[in-house]
């Protein structure tokens, strides 16, 4: 490479999130230009399928004019206000308006925040401020699950349940439990049904509560389906035990709907599709179609009316972003909410999500996959070479990063989890497409199971 190209100017300027600093010296960015519908394009003119929405988040396709033209029209009107000490903007109004009025389950208010991390920060410092507000300073432990993804900052990367995010951070904080993960394929007893296997982690969860003691356990998170984890989808019975749990003991129950929110699994929210009765929902990524940043936490009135009840002696919640709630972003989320309604893709998910699922059961055959997992427009396939045992090809991640690299030279980007690939494609996906992608994840398992055997 030249030394003033992109790629060298990468190299030498950039620091690129979730990427190991010395490997990117040799690997290189891939650099992506321009996007189209569910393609993107990198800078040498090479077209894939972004078969992962970017970041599970483009929902709506890489090239929706309505929502530049929102984001326009906003920009020239108010181009930027706040929500602090009780101001405001229409934008924000509207979508606070929209989102609590869709929500499946009875929420009251929106909160708004720029990510997903920052968004369940919120929702973890709501819950202790409640606690507080309530008269039971002593209620401020959370529980959030083994493999689960909720973010990076302090708190968040506390809730997430990944290694990788505690390590080298001395993390997670005081309050913040991990219980056990729904992983039936790698987690069950030999011979456990899905069934058996909920009853036992709610079992899991209710000795965690009653170790602890249970008038200090304020809340529970989940996603409903695991992304980041792997895309782990719940185990039959799951959310219903452990939300039987959660009630006995009084505790809140916060839906992460980041991935799962506005369509991903068939329904508007995952909390439709698992029949969760949250308390909170926190959503992001597809709100806007991540075409701007933002994010927002829904609380019912069971979480609010502490805070506005004139018994509570603590008064302003002290906590707010100078751009949560941008009216740009705001008037964008709105859009791409009605594009979401207004062309069915929730049905769309559903129905092409339904090819998609079997097309993954296709792949469960091959010599290399484990296990295929998924529901609707999400799914993932665990990579492994010796099937009776699960044991990874060497260390774990490295087949998973041999069959997304090839996977990639062939023109769909995934992404690798360890050795589960992800598919999560834009919620416009026709049929055909998705036959491309199969295609070429068939071939390319096909290139890496002779490289493995080589
Ligand atoms: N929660 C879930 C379920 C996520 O998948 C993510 C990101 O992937 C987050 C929270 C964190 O969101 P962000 O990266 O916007 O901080």
């Amino acid at each position: 490479t030249q030394p003033n190209s992109p790629e060298a100017r990468d190299k030498k300027y950039h620091m690129h999130a979730y990427t190991n600093a010395r490997r990117h010296q040799e690997v290189g960015p891939l650099i992506i230009e321009k996007g189209d519908g569910i393609y993107v394009e990198d800078i040498s003119g090479k077209r894939y399928i972004e078969a992962m929405s970017g970041l599970w988040s483009v929902g709506v396709g890489f090239s929706e004019k309505r929502l530049v033209d929102a984001a326009t029209r906003q920009m020239a009107k108010l181009p930027f206000y706040h929500n602090f000490t009780h101001k405001g903007h229409s934008p924000v109004i509207d979508l606070a308006e929209k989102l609590v009025t869709m929500a499946p389950v009875p929420m009251s208010k929106a909160f708004f925040t720029n990510s997903g991390s920052e968004a369940n920060d919120t929702a973890m410092k709501m819950i202790w401020y409640r606690s507080n507000a309530l008269g039971q300073p002593q209620k401020k432990k959370i529980i959030s699950r083994k493999r689960g993804y909720h973010g990076v900052t302090i708190a968040s990367a506390s809730l997430t349940g990944l290694p990788y995010n505690h390590m080298s951070f001395d993390l997670p904080i005081a309050n913040v439990l991990h219980t056990s993960s729904p992983h039936h394929w790698r987690e069950a007893q030999p011979g456990e049904t899905e069934q058996q296997f909920s009853t036992r982690l709610a079992d899991d969860l209710e000795k965690l509560i009653l170790a602890e003691g249970p008038d200090t356990v304020a809340a529970f998170f989940g996603e409903p389906v695991m992304g980041a984890g792997g895309v782990v989808v719940p185990p039959a019975g799951y959310w219903e035990k452990i939300q039987a749990v959660l009630k006995k003991y009084d505790i809140l129950l916060v839906a992460d709907e980041v991935i799962c929110g506005f369509g991903r699994t068939g329904n508007m929210f995952g909390t439709e599709t698992y029949a969760m009765q949250p308390d909170i929902m926190v959503m992001s990524k597809q709100i806007s179609s991540s075409y701007l940043p933002i994010s927002a936490m829904l609380v019912n009135d069971r979480v609010f009316d502490p805070l506005a009840d004139e018994s509570n002696r603590i008064g302003t919640f002290g906590h707010g972003f100078t751009a949560g709630g941008h009216p740009v972003a705001a008037a964008v989320a709105l859009e791409n909410i009605a594009i979401i309604e207004e062309r069915n893709l929730v049905a769309n998910a559903r129905e092409v999500g339904a090819h998609m699922q079997k097309r993954l059961a296709g792949l469960a055959a091959h010599d290399l996959v484990g296990e295929v997992r998924g529901v609707a427009l999400i799914g993932a396939m665990e990579l492994v070479t010796d099937k009776a045992t699960k044991a990874p090809w060497g260390n774990v991640g490295a087949l998973g990063g041999l069959v997304n690299g090839i996977l990639q030279q062939n023109g769909v980007i995934s992404r690798n989890m360890g050795d589960s690939l992800a598919f999560c494609p834009p919620l416009i996906i026709n049929d055909k497409q998705v036959d491309d992608i199969f295609d070429a994840v068939e071939k390319s398992l096909d290139e890496a199971a002779r490289q493995v055997k080589a």
